[in-house]
């Protein structure tokens, strides 16, 4: 590591200011400094989008002449100026927001999709959280995110000539990457310690700065470390899990000991996933000393102000580890806090209230569910899945009253615009469109066919440009094949409906729907007068084989002759290649095995560009698609109805041959005297005007703030160290007497349409206000689910402890209404903070 590189000397003293601008992210979203860096030097701008490499690989001679340049000077006061200017701008935060976030939000998350500068991600979780950090950014919400600096981050993707996937790690230089060195008050590095078995690991970190908001990354890699734990955040995503624990202590332990360190002390945590669990355990000890209390109060008191986002779609998805490796790791830690390992897991297996514990692994997301005051999915029918994932462990509640929510997701609208699209929401909604709440719908209507079309069309022709010159550099060295210009793609043609499928290769997201019936893709493809391409890319995990072999089927396909150069894949995909494809493509495909999908936000890219997604009905889809705006396979669909079956593959591939050959490719080329495809733009305005907005991360990050962290502000500051004791004292009393309630009799009479139910129960000695009765029914041919109360008529006289409950209901055959009793607790949220309940039967 160089001084220099953290040492602001070396630049000319006019030039200064470039630092800030280089370790400021917003140059990734922002491009008004573009010109400086391909200024400096052009060949590491466009090779890389660094602009810290940029200013670091630029020669002294070179800065001397900038900084004498008066057409470079004026240029850099200009960015200068307008970057004081957007740090100190007001926002919707300081602004509109209804309400206070004290000091903020914090956001943990094991992997952040930024830029492909700065690669420490794999794929759509990273990217979310990406887009969430710059959607906070613009809104001002103040939000400090806490990460982990790999030193190889996810695998680069080269494919061999016979379509074999092979990974190449490169080293993550740090001071390469757009970081600087987290400092103190004192200008001192700032060092965190973690206890790990007889060794302490010495943590340095990082800041990234993103925009107004700041991402603290922490890496092991300290000389003083040993050798084994100076390689802990060496990759992402290791399939060992002693290392995967080891990193998630790091992320956990060390991100709150960070965020400590630097006196942040955060109103909310959001979890992003719960590999970043421990963090709330850490956080609930660092309660406990402040006010000299047991673990069970912290727990009470922190909780409520924790967020738990779940992305997961299948229980097997969870991170767990063993007892064992438990034992091993985290005894030294938990020791100092007088926690053991067996309450540790207890927490992490089944739900708290629950005595069988004993479990012999500690599932993370269980272990965040217990600790958080809200959980969340990531869309509509995620959130129906999550119920069923997690309803085993809220013992005899029915999926329907677990209490995960949702906030659908959403993507960073201004880092996936093109400059063609750029200028015409510009023309239609104004320069600031994206930083305030989005305008539900903009006038795109003001913008004539014409101009969409070209839009359209230059965005088409750059991302052809753009495949050329990828795969002039990929297949052409590999595969020098009889028709050379196939093979380097010149066959892609700027006129042609390209359609784009990219992501993740594995089973679920079934990248080979479309090879399922190659004579009729074959068909389209040659089509003379209406033809079809194609442009793909994607990963497989290095473990998948699976996946691995999706890849092989495609690039077999790829080489047949008749295929060449109409169908391409496009190696390494990351963010990069990413925004490309979003920008140029006309048809988004995506067709996971519903409900696998949980949210899905690549689709989203497409929109604010004007193309259009054909994809299943999944995910974010299921809530945004109607005729108007695209194409769903299967519309309608439930997570009842398919389950998780296999057997829908050859429907499902049927299906989006249909919609293609009936409906989408005929659609594109139905052209009027204008050469105008009518339909097809006003399925494009439709698309951008009644999507973009509410796809966006801007209004994500809203409805987080709106409906989680405020309300969950409000509610942490009700739970006092004294209320917090009141509430373990009393969920300990219900514990102890929970055992011997009991329903008595039950009786129903019947008028006119409707029906009285009574019910005595036996309270053993619980106080009544503490508990609460409701009837319930479930959904039938006699009508939807319903839920209802049962007030307490009066004490039964004879008997110590009974009261009779009563209420009166729509008749429904004997049998539909069954009673129940759970706990009351304003303060609580229920039944996540306290699952206890007693059915009648
Ligand atoms: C958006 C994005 C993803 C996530 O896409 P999905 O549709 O959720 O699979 C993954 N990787 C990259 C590089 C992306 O840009």
């Amino acid at each position: 590591m160089t001084l220099a590189a953290y040492t602001p000397r070396f630049l000319p003293e006019p030039l200064i200011g470039l630092f800030q601008l280089a370790l400021d992210l917003r140059w990734t979203w922002h491009h008004g400094s573009d010109e400086l860096w391909r200024a400096l030097d052009e060949e590491t701008w466009e090779t890389t989008h660094n602009a810290w490499l940029v200013l670091n690989s630029v020669s002294g001679e070179r800065l001397e002449d900038l900084a004498e340049d008066p057409q470079f000077q004026q240029r850099y006061r200009e960015q200068i100026a307008a970057h004081n200017e957007f740090r100190d701008a007001s926002t919707w935060y300081s602004d509109d927001c209804p309400g206070d976030l004290g000091r903020g939000i914090a956001y943990f998350c094991m992997e952040y999709g930024i830029s492909e500068s700065l690669p420490l991600y794999s794929g759509g979780l990273g990217v979310l959280a990406g887009d969430y950090l710059k959607a906070a950014s613009d809104l001002g919400i103040p939000v400090t995110a806490v990460g982990l600096l790999y030193q190889q981050g996810y695998f680069r993707q080269a494919i061999s000539t016979d379509g074999e996937q092979l990974e190449f790690y490169p080293y993550n230089d740090p001071t390469m990457l757009p970081v600087s060195p987290l400092r103190d008050e004192d200008g001192q590095w700032v060092r965190v310690v973690v206890p790990f078995p007889g060794r302490h690991v010495r943590l340095r970190a990082w800041k990234a700065q993103v925009g107004r908001c700041a991402l603290l990354l922490l890496d092991s890699n300290d000389p003083r470390n040993e050798p084994g734990d100076r390689g802990i955040t060496s990759e992402l995503y290791t399939g060992d899990p002693e290392k995967r624990l080891q990193q998630e202590m790091v992320l956990g332990i060390g991100g709150w000991r960070l965020l400590e360190q630097m006196d942040i002390q955060p109103a909310v945590c959001h979890l992003n996933e719960g590999h970043c669990a421990l963090a709330l355990i850490e956080r609930a000890f660092s309660w406990q000393q402040e006010h000299m209390a047991d673990f069970h109060t912290a727990r009470v008191a922190t909780r409520a102000t924790n967020l738990f986002t779940t992305h997961t779609s299948v229980a097997s998805g969870f991170d767990h580890f063993s007892r064992d490796l438990l034992g091993i790791y985290l005894a030294p830690w938990l020791e100092l806090h007088e926690l053991t390992i067996e309450q540790l897991i207890k927490l992490g297996s089944v739900s708290v209230s629950d005595s069988d514990a004993g479990a012999p692994h500690l599932n993370m997301a269980l272990l965040a569910l217990n600790m958080c005051g809200r959980i969340n999915g990531v869309s509509r029918i995620h959130q129906k899945v999550s119920q069923t994932i997690f309803q085993p462990f809220f013992n005899r509640w029915p999926a329907e009253d677990i209490p995960a929510e949702f906030v659908t997701n959403g993507v960073h609208t201004p880092s996936w615009d093109s400059p063609e699209s750029d200028a015409v929401w510009t023309r239609a909604c104004g320069q600031d469109r994206w930083r305030r709440p989005l305008q539900m719908s903009c006038p795109m209507t003001h913008i004539p066919d014409e101009e969409l079309w070209e839009m359209r069309r230059l965005q088409r022709n750059r991302l052809v440009n753009y495949l050329r010159r990828r795969l002039a550099s990929q297949h052409c060295e590999q595969n020098p094949a009889n028709n050379h210009a196939a093979s380097c793609g010149l066959l892609l043609d700027n006129e042609t409906l390209t359609l784009g499928f990219a992501r993740r290769f594995t089973e679920y997201k079934r990248p080979d729907l479309l090879l399922k019936d190659q004579e009729r893709l074959l068909g389209l493809l040659a089509s003379r007068d209406r033809p079809l391409q194609i442009v793909l890319a994607g990963k497989a995990h290095p473990y998948d084989q699976r996946g691995k072999d999706l890849i092989r089927q495609w690039k077999a396909f790829c080489r047949r002759p008749d295929v060449e150069g109409k169908v391409v894949f496009i190696e390494d995909y990351d963010l990069g290649v990413a925004s490309q494809l979003i920008q140029g493509v006309d048809v988004w495909l995506n067709c996971p095995r519903h409900p696998w999908e949980a949210c899905g936000t690549s689709g989203m890219k497409v929109l604010v560009n004007g193309g259009l997604n054909l994809s299943q009905y999944d995910g974010w889809w299921a809530e945004a698609w109607n005729d108007a705006v695209g194409w769903a396979i299967r519309p309608g669909a439930t997570f009842e109805e398919l389950g998780r079956s296999r057997e829908h593959d050859l429907y499902d591939a049927r299906e989006l041959f249909d919609l293609l050959e009936n409906d989408v490719i005929p659609s594109f080329y139905d052209v009027d005297e204008q050469g105008l495809p009518r339909t097809w733009l006003q399925r494009i305005r439709a698309s951008m005007d009644s999507l973009t907005a509410s796809y966006s991360a801007n209004r994500m990050v809203r409805e987080y703030v709106e409906r989680f962290y405020l309300p969950m502000v409000e509610r942490g500051k009700q739970r006092s160290a004294g209320t917090a004791a009141e509430i373990v004292a009393e969920h300990a009393e219900i514990a102890r007497y929970w055992p011997k309630l009991r329903f008595s009799t039950f009786n129903v009479t019947e008028s006119q349409g409707t029906q009285t139910y009574t019910v005595e129960i036996y309270l053993d000695g619980i106080d009544e206000t503490r508990i609460t009765v409701e009837l319930v029914a479930e959904a039938s041919e006699y009508g939807p689910r319903i839920v209802t109360e049962m007030p307490e008529r009066r004490p039964l006289a004879g008997s110590a402890h009974s009261y009779l409950y009563e209420c009166t209901v729509p008749s429904r055959p004997e049998g539909h209404y069954t009673p129940r009793l759970r706990v009351r607790d304003e303060r609580l949220n229920l039944p996540l903070e306290n699952p206890a309940v007693l059915w009648l039967r």
